[in-house]
Protein backbone atom coordinates (compact mmCIF):
# COMPACT_ATOMS: atom_id res chain seq x y z
CA UNK A 1 0.00 0.00 0.00
CA UNK A 2 1.78 3.28 -0.67
CA UNK A 3 2.44 5.56 1.78
CA UNK A 4 0.14 7.89 3.12
CA UNK A 5 1.21 11.95 2.21
CA UNK A 6 1.92 14.16 4.74
CA UNK A 7 2.65 17.68 4.32
CA UNK A 8 3.33 20.62 6.49
CA UNK A 9 2.93 24.01 6.58
CA UNK A 10 5.94 25.59 8.29
CA UNK A 11 5.92 29.72 8.73
CA UNK A 12 8.32 31.70 11.09
CA UNK A 13 6.12 33.63 13.04
CA UNK A 14 8.01 37.44 12.76
CA UNK A 15 4.86 38.92 10.59
CA UNK A 16 1.85 38.50 9.08
CA UNK A 17 0.79 36.02 6.85
CA UNK A 18 1.92 37.13 3.51
CA UNK A 19 0.92 36.33 -0.60
CA UNK A 20 3.62 34.25 -0.70
CA UNK A 21 3.53 32.20 2.66
CA UNK A 22 -0.40 31.65 2.20
CA UNK A 23 0.66 30.11 -1.34
CA UNK A 24 2.76 27.52 -0.06
CA UNK A 25 0.37 26.75 2.67
CA UNK A 26 -2.38 26.21 -0.16
CA UNK A 27 -0.48 24.22 -2.23
CA UNK A 28 0.59 21.85 0.63
CA UNK A 29 -2.86 21.59 1.73
CA UNK A 30 -4.25 20.66 -1.64
CA UNK A 31 -1.93 18.30 -2.00
CA UNK A 32 -2.49 16.82 0.98
CA UNK A 33 -6.62 16.84 0.72
CA UNK A 34 -6.39 15.74 -2.95
CA UNK A 35 -4.32 12.55 -1.63
CA UNK A 36 -6.09 11.44 1.56
CA UNK A 37 -3.28 12.97 2.86
CA UNK A 38 -2.81 14.75 6.28
CA UNK A 39 -1.54 18.63 6.12
CA UNK A 40 0.00 19.71 9.63
CA UNK A 41 1.45 22.82 10.59
CA UNK A 42 4.63 23.49 12.56
CA UNK A 43 5.28 27.05 13.40
CA UNK A 44 9.01 27.36 13.78
CA UNK A 45 9.15 29.74 16.45
CA UNK A 46 13.23 28.68 17.21
CA UNK A 47 14.24 32.59 16.64
CA UNK A 48 13.08 33.65 20.32
CA UNK A 49 13.98 37.45 19.43
CA UNK A 50 11.84 38.15 16.16
CA UNK A 51 8.72 35.28 17.07
CA UNK A 52 6.22 36.69 18.51
CA UNK A 53 2.43 35.45 19.60
CA UNK A 54 0.83 38.22 17.32
CA UNK A 55 2.49 37.02 14.41
CA UNK A 56 1.54 33.11 15.33
CA UNK A 57 -2.22 34.18 15.68
CA UNK A 58 -2.15 36.61 12.42
CA UNK A 59 -0.85 32.92 10.47
CA UNK A 60 -3.56 31.03 12.26
CA UNK A 61 -6.39 34.10 11.27
CA UNK A 62 -5.32 34.38 8.05
CA UNK A 63 -5.23 30.26 7.35
CA UNK A 64 -8.46 29.82 8.97
CA UNK A 65 -10.07 32.71 6.28
CA UNK A 66 -8.48 30.66 3.94
CA UNK A 67 -10.03 27.37 5.12
CA UNK A 68 -7.00 26.10 5.21
CA UNK A 69 -7.27 23.79 8.14
CA UNK A 70 -4.82 21.63 9.96
CA UNK A 71 -4.29 18.16 11.11
CA UNK A 72 -4.07 17.95 14.95
CA UNK A 73 -2.61 20.78 17.21
CA UNK A 74 0.26 23.14 15.59
CA UNK A 75 3.81 21.91 16.64
CA UNK A 76 5.41 24.43 18.07
CA UNK A 77 9.55 24.15 17.02
CA UNK A 78 11.51 25.71 20.12
CA UNK A 79 9.36 23.35 22.32
CA UNK A 80 10.94 20.45 20.40
CA UNK A 81 14.73 21.55 21.19
CA UNK A 82 15.81 18.51 24.09
CA UNK A 83 14.71 16.31 20.81
CA UNK A 84 16.44 18.24 17.95
CA UNK A 85 19.93 17.43 20.58
CA UNK A 86 18.99 14.08 21.10
CA UNK A 87 19.47 13.44 16.92
CA UNK A 88 22.99 15.65 17.23
CA UNK A 89 24.19 13.48 20.22
CA UNK A 90 22.76 10.21 18.13
CA UNK A 91 25.12 11.47 15.13
CA UNK A 92 27.74 11.69 17.72
CA UNK A 93 27.65 8.53 18.83
CA UNK A 94 27.50 7.53 15.55
CA UNK A 95 30.46 8.93 14.15
CA UNK A 96 28.42 11.27 11.78
CA UNK A 97 28.88 14.16 13.66
CA UNK A 98 31.71 15.39 15.93
CA UNK A 99 32.93 17.76 19.04
CA UNK A 100 34.31 21.18 17.49
CA UNK A 101 36.03 23.13 19.89
CA UNK A 102 37.61 26.10 17.61
CA UNK A 103 36.55 29.26 18.97
CA UNK A 104 34.83 32.24 17.10
CA UNK A 105 38.45 33.94 16.92
CA UNK A 106 39.82 30.76 15.19
CA UNK A 107 37.18 30.48 13.02
CA UNK A 108 37.77 34.41 12.07
CA UNK A 109 41.06 33.65 11.33
CA UNK A 110 40.67 30.66 9.40
CA UNK A 111 38.37 32.31 6.83
CA UNK A 112 40.66 35.47 6.41
CA UNK A 113 43.63 33.23 6.01
CA UNK A 114 41.61 31.70 3.29
CA UNK A 115 40.52 34.46 1.69
CA UNK A 116 43.87 35.91 1.78
CA UNK A 117 45.40 32.63 -0.18
CA UNK A 118 42.39 32.30 -2.45
CA UNK A 119 40.98 29.24 -0.89
CA UNK A 120 37.73 28.57 0.15
CA UNK A 121 36.67 30.07 3.00
CA UNK A 122 34.45 27.11 3.98
CA UNK A 123 35.57 26.45 7.71
CA UNK A 124 37.54 23.04 7.83
CA UNK A 125 37.48 22.74 11.97
CA UNK A 126 40.93 20.36 12.97
CA UNK A 127 38.73 19.20 15.33
CA UNK A 128 37.19 16.64 12.35
CA UNK A 129 39.35 13.67 12.92
CA UNK A 130 41.30 14.62 16.25
CA UNK A 131 41.57 11.77 18.85
CA UNK A 132 38.37 12.12 21.59
CA UNK A 133 42.03 11.72 24.07
CA UNK A 134 43.05 14.93 23.11
CA UNK A 135 40.05 17.02 23.66
CA UNK A 136 40.32 19.49 25.79
CA UNK A 137 37.85 20.48 28.71
CA UNK A 138 36.56 23.44 27.35
CA UNK A 139 33.07 24.41 25.41
CA UNK A 140 32.40 22.71 22.16
CA UNK A 141 30.08 22.45 19.21
CA UNK A 142 28.75 19.48 17.41
CA UNK A 143 29.28 19.41 13.90
CA UNK A 144 27.89 17.05 11.07
CA UNK A 145 30.96 15.32 9.05
CA UNK A 146 29.90 16.30 5.80
CA UNK A 147 30.96 14.09 2.48
CA UNK A 148 33.75 15.84 1.41
CA UNK A 149 33.92 14.22 -2.29
CA UNK A 150 31.05 13.47 -4.96
CA UNK A 151 27.75 15.35 -4.74
CA UNK A 152 24.90 15.34 -2.97
CA UNK A 153 21.60 15.37 -5.77
CA UNK A 154 18.76 16.82 -4.93
CA UNK A 155 15.84 14.96 -6.54
CA UNK A 156 13.49 18.04 -7.04
CA UNK A 157 9.82 17.38 -8.07
CA UNK A 158 9.53 20.96 -9.63
CA UNK A 159 13.08 21.79 -10.16
CA UNK A 160 14.24 18.50 -11.28
CA UNK A 161 17.83 16.80 -9.71
CA UNK A 162 19.89 19.97 -8.82
CA UNK A 163 23.49 18.56 -8.58
CA UNK A 164 25.28 20.12 -5.14
CA UNK A 165 29.27 19.49 -5.23
CA UNK A 166 29.70 18.08 -1.37
CA UNK A 167 33.03 21.05 -1.07
CA UNK A 168 30.29 23.54 -1.14
CA UNK A 169 28.69 22.37 2.18
CA UNK A 170 30.92 23.01 4.91
CA UNK A 171 30.41 20.72 8.30
CA UNK A 172 27.28 23.26 9.38
CA UNK A 173 27.24 23.26 13.39
CA UNK A 174 24.21 21.04 14.55
CA UNK A 175 24.52 21.78 18.09
CA UNK A 176 26.16 25.46 19.68
CA UNK A 177 28.40 25.17 22.40
CA UNK A 178 25.66 26.68 24.46
CA UNK A 179 23.90 22.99 23.64
CA UNK A 180 20.91 24.65 21.45
CA UNK A 181 20.34 23.28 18.08
CA UNK A 182 20.56 25.08 15.02
CA UNK A 183 17.63 25.86 12.29
CA UNK A 184 19.03 23.24 9.78
CA UNK A 185 18.88 20.13 12.87
CA UNK A 186 15.70 21.72 13.85
CA UNK A 187 13.67 21.31 10.30
CA UNK A 188 15.25 18.48 9.49
CA UNK A 189 14.04 16.22 12.28
CA UNK A 190 10.70 17.78 12.77
CA UNK A 191 10.35 16.81 9.14
CA UNK A 192 10.95 13.01 10.46
CA UNK A 193 9.25 13.17 13.16
CA UNK A 194 6.04 14.30 12.11
CA UNK A 195 6.23 11.60 8.99
CA UNK A 196 6.49 14.80 6.35
CA UNK A 197 6.43 12.65 2.75
CA UNK A 198 6.48 15.35 0.71
CA UNK A 199 8.46 18.96 1.61
CA UNK A 200 6.47 21.65 -0.69
CA UNK A 201 8.30 24.91 0.00
CA UNK A 202 9.70 28.13 -1.34
CA UNK A 203 12.79 27.47 -3.88
CA UNK A 204 14.85 29.80 -1.43
CA UNK A 205 14.93 26.82 0.30
CA UNK A 206 16.60 25.01 -2.06
CA UNK A 207 20.28 24.91 -0.18
CA UNK A 208 18.36 24.39 2.50
CA UNK A 209 17.23 20.63 1.50
CA UNK A 210 20.90 19.89 0.91
CA UNK A 211 22.55 20.72 4.27
CA UNK A 212 18.90 18.88 5.32
CA UNK A 213 19.24 15.95 3.62
CA UNK A 214 22.83 15.28 5.02
CA UNK A 215 21.11 14.81 8.29
CA UNK A 216 18.66 12.67 7.21
CA UNK A 217 21.35 10.67 5.23
CA UNK A 218 23.64 10.16 8.71
CA UNK A 219 20.46 9.11 10.27
CA UNK A 220 19.34 6.29 7.79
CA UNK A 221 15.82 8.29 6.98
CA UNK A 222 14.06 7.80 4.15
CA UNK A 223 14.01 11.05 2.26
CA UNK A 224 10.71 13.19 1.47
CA UNK A 225 9.76 14.09 -1.37
CA UNK A 226 11.54 17.89 -2.16
CA UNK A 227 9.23 20.28 -4.34
CA UNK A 228 10.49 23.89 -4.08
CA UNK A 229 8.19 26.57 -5.95
CA UNK A 230 9.85 29.11 -7.25
CA UNK A 231 9.60 32.78 -5.40
CA UNK A 232 6.27 34.70 -6.62
CA UNK A 233 7.32 38.23 -8.39
CA UNK A 234 5.87 41.55 -9.03
CA UNK A 235 4.49 42.28 -12.49
CA UNK A 236 7.16 43.73 -13.57
CA UNK A 237 9.32 40.79 -13.27
CA UNK A 238 10.74 41.93 -10.03
CA UNK A 239 11.21 40.42 -6.62
CA UNK A 240 7.33 40.50 -4.81
CA UNK A 241 7.43 43.91 -2.89
CA UNK A 242 4.94 46.03 -1.07
CA UNK A 243 4.90 48.60 -4.17
CA UNK A 244 3.24 45.75 -6.12
CA UNK A 245 0.21 46.08 -3.82
CA UNK A 246 -0.47 44.51 -0.64
CA UNK A 247 1.07 41.51 0.13
CA UNK A 248 -0.77 40.50 3.76
CA UNK A 249 -3.47 38.27 3.33
CA UNK A 250 -5.50 39.67 5.96
CA UNK A 251 -5.49 43.44 4.09
CA UNK A 252 -7.42 41.33 1.53
CA UNK A 253 -10.00 39.80 3.48
CA UNK A 254 -10.48 43.69 5.17
CA UNK A 255 -10.74 45.12 1.45
CA UNK A 256 -13.80 42.65 1.48
CA UNK A 257 -11.97 39.38 -1.20
CA UNK A 258 -13.96 36.38 -0.66
CA UNK A 259 -11.79 33.68 0.48
CA UNK A 260 -12.86 31.37 -1.59
CA UNK A 261 -11.44 34.10 -4.77
CA UNK A 262 -8.41 34.34 -3.26
CA UNK A 263 -7.68 31.26 -3.05
CA UNK A 264 -8.55 30.13 -6.75
CA UNK A 265 -6.13 33.04 -7.24
CA UNK A 266 -3.18 31.66 -5.76
CA UNK A 267 -3.30 28.40 -6.34
CA UNK A 268 -3.06 29.65 -9.75
CA UNK A 269 0.23 31.68 -8.46
CA UNK A 270 2.79 29.08 -10.41
CA UNK A 271 0.13 26.31 -10.76
CA UNK A 272 -1.91 25.66 -13.72
CA UNK A 273 -4.30 22.74 -14.93
CA UNK A 274 -4.86 23.29 -18.84
CA UNK A 275 -6.41 26.41 -19.44
CA UNK A 276 -8.51 26.31 -16.60
CA UNK A 277 -8.59 29.76 -15.01
CA UNK A 278 -11.60 29.21 -12.20
CA UNK A 279 -12.19 26.08 -10.23
CA UNK A 280 -14.16 24.71 -7.59
CA UNK A 281 -12.55 23.66 -4.50
CA UNK A 282 -13.16 20.06 -5.14
CA UNK A 283 -11.90 20.73 -8.71
CA UNK A 284 -8.38 22.52 -7.23
CA UNK A 285 -7.88 19.39 -4.72
CA UNK A 286 -8.53 17.13 -7.30
CA UNK A 287 -6.64 18.91 -10.17
CA UNK A 288 -3.60 19.58 -8.08
CA UNK A 289 -0.55 17.88 -8.79
CA UNK A 290 3.01 18.80 -8.20
CA UNK A 291 3.82 18.18 -11.97
CA UNK A 292 1.55 21.41 -12.42
CA UNK A 293 3.60 23.57 -10.29
CA UNK A 294 5.50 25.88 -13.04
CA UNK A 295 9.47 26.14 -12.95
CA UNK A 296 9.81 30.11 -13.09
CA UNK A 297 8.13 32.60 -11.18
CA UNK A 298 4.69 33.52 -11.16
CA UNK A 299 3.53 37.15 -11.49
CA UNK A 300 1.51 38.57 -8.82
CA UNK A 301 -0.65 41.01 -10.53
CA UNK A 302 -3.29 42.79 -7.82
CA UNK A 303 -5.24 44.35 -10.56
CA UNK A 304 -5.72 40.34 -11.78
CA UNK A 305 -7.49 39.77 -7.97
CA UNK A 306 -10.65 42.13 -9.20
CA UNK A 307 -11.90 40.24 -11.73
N1 LIG B 1 10.19 28.67 8.34
C1 LIG B 1 10.59 28.75 6.97
C2 LIG B 1 10.02 30.02 6.37
O1 LIG B 1 9.10 30.59 6.92
C3 LIG B 1 10.13 27.56 6.14
C4 LIG B 1 10.97 26.37 6.37
C5 LIG B 1 10.59 25.16 5.56
O2 LIG B 1 9.51 25.15 4.93
O3 LIG B 1 11.35 24.20 5.59
O4 LIG B 1 10.52 30.45 5.35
Amino acid sequence: MPQKVVTRFAPSPTGYLHIGGARTALFNWLFARGNDGAFLLRIEDTDRARSTPEATQAILDGMAWLGLDHDGEAISQAARAERHAEVAHQMLAAGAAYKCFSTQEEIQAFREAARAEGRSTLFQSPWRDADPATHPDAPFALRIKAPRDGATVIRDAVQGDVTIRNDQLDDMVLLRSDGSPVYMLAVAVDDHDMGVTHVIRGDDHLNNAARQMLIYEAMGWPLPVYAHIPLIHGPDGKKLSKRHGALGVAEYRDMGYPASGMRNYLARLGWSHGDAEFFTDAEAREWFDLDGIGKSPARFDFKKLDN
